[in-house]
């Protein structure tokens, strides 16, 4: 079973902070018994999935690998969670991340290194860390992470696995801890791109309870595993081609369309000229929001609470300094000064400005192409412990996702070869909003 593999596997990877095996057999029972002798019974019936640690799950730990929410117990399910259980899937435990998903290596857990199956040497990428190793260790079968940035393509990418951030308002928000609310965005991590299409299936749809879920029809999005990218315009920004780009990496990306376009698709050149900011505007506009959203944790409501404070006040004061880490801290400071008097015009609303230059980009794009194809991560996993001094080269592991978050777009991240040191690389294909279709049907090349 799966966790005998995890009894085997996971004292090397760590991918896991809650195992809930009790829970899964019950659950697992429960599909069982609900679905017999259907011809009904879902495609994802009795199949493990992990699920990260920023998504409520009803009676279980949810911690964000935050020590500020380590006996935190949600008493309600996100909706993702309502619909993967009306499939009959079966949770198997609750997986590592950074810090309130702020990181691209999930070292900023308050609780453990998660390390990357193909090198245990190096990091699994992030914030999603957890739920893309344990896909690739084999210690799940599928699982969900959340993208604000990157976060489920870039680990996707340097575990060697498939990672889909949908469209912004596809999928519900409710019961998704929130980071940076106009860009968080939940989404699968599988083995191939068939998978991805049944979860999606599973957890697409508008929801009361996100004003942010859109009200447009859920296709099915395994229509378009069809092996056949005839006609298909493919956009190659150029912008993407930087220096900063491991050669290795770009030569394996060339490749990918090279064979996109040998079975008929048409290749060409684009410009997204706002490219080069996207990092620097997501650095404040994705702390701003942190810096209101984070600012429940006080201490009262949930988790840890300092002891012996003088007052209410201390209390607050000491409770976030002991229990948020370093990152998380350092983000707080950065959209507090960003939204504040006097810095707002120059800062915050200068961001929101480019955000919309960065959209219009793509907008122009999507006129001509069908499908950007770019690489998702500029360098294959990096050696554990390389980073965690120096949080600006930490913050570029994202600079070929961030632009299409900026965008709402839908993206994928699929496996598409190795460099030289045996460790994977990940093709990003990014759609205009809502066209999975299109996005799945260009990925299946690479099933
Ligand atoms: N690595 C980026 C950050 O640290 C993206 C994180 C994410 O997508 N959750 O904010």
């Amino acid at each position: 079973s799966v966790y005998a593999r995890i009894a085997e596997v996971e004292p090397h990877v760590k991918g896991y902070l809650t195992l809930t095996k009790d829970l899964a057999l019950e659950q697992a029972s429960r599909a069982d018994a609900g679905f017999q002798n259907g011809d009904d019974m879902p495609a994802l019936a009795g199949i493990p999935i992990a699920i990260k640690d920023v998504i409520c799950t009803k009676g279980v730990r949810t911690t964000c690998a935050s020590k500020i929410l380590e006996t935190f117990v949600p008493p309600y399910d996100a909706t993702v969670m309502k619909k993967l259980h009306a499939q009959g899937i079966v949770m198997i435990g609750k997986t590592n991340m950074d810090e309130f998903a702020m990181g691209s290596s999930t070292e900023n857990s308050a609780y453990q290194i998660t390390h990357n199956p193909w090198d245990l040497d190096t990091i699994p990428g992030g914030s999603s860390g957890g739920s893309a190793a344990v896909v690739s260790a084999d210690t799940a079968i599928c699982s969900l992470g959340s993208d604000t940035g990157g976060s489920i393509r870039q680990p996707a990418a340097l575990c060697g696995v498939v990672g889909m951030k949908p469209t912004y308002g596809r999928v519900s928000r409710y019961g998704l801890v929130a980071f940076a609310s106009s860009l968080d965005q939940i989404g699968p991590f599988t083995k191939d791109v068939t998978d991805c299409a049944l979860l999606l299936n599973a957890i697409c749809g508008s929801d009361t309870m996100d004003a942010t879920s859109v009200d447009v029809p859920v296709p099915d999005f395994t229509q378009s595993l069809i092996n056949d990218v005839k006609g298909l315009k493919i956009g190659i920004p150029k912008e993407y081609f930087t220096p900063a780009l491991d050669s290795e990496i770009a030569q394996q990306v060339h490749t990918a369309t090279a064979v996109l376009e040998a079975l008929g698709a048409t290749v060409e050149e684009i410009s997204l000229p706002h490219t080069e900011y996207a990092i620097a505007t997501y650095y404040i506009i994705a702390p701003a929001e942190a810096s209101a959203n984070l600012a429940r944790y006080d201490g009262v409501r949930y988790g840890y609470r300092n002891e012996n404070p003088e007052d209410l006040i201390d209390m607050y004061k000491r409770t976030r300094s002991e229990a948020f880490g370093e990152e998380v801290k350092r983000r707080i400071m950065i959209g507090t000064f960003a939204l504040s008097a006097g810095y707002q015009d120059a800062y915050y609303r200068k961001a929101q400005k480019v955000r919309t230059l960065i959209k219009s980009d793509f907008d122009a794009a999507f006129e001509k192409v069908d499908v950007i194809a770019t690489p998702t991560s500029p360098t294959p996993a990096f050696k554990i412990g390389e980073r965690t001094d120096d949080p600006l080269q930490m913050y570029l592991s994202d600079v070929m996702t961030t632009p299409a978050s900026h965008a709402g777009l839908p993206g994928i991240s699929v496996p598409c070869g190795f460099v030289k040191n045996g460790l994977p690389v990940g093709l990003q294909l990014l759609g205009a909003p809502f066209a999975e279709k299109k996005v799945l049907r260009v990925a299946y090349t690479f099933e």
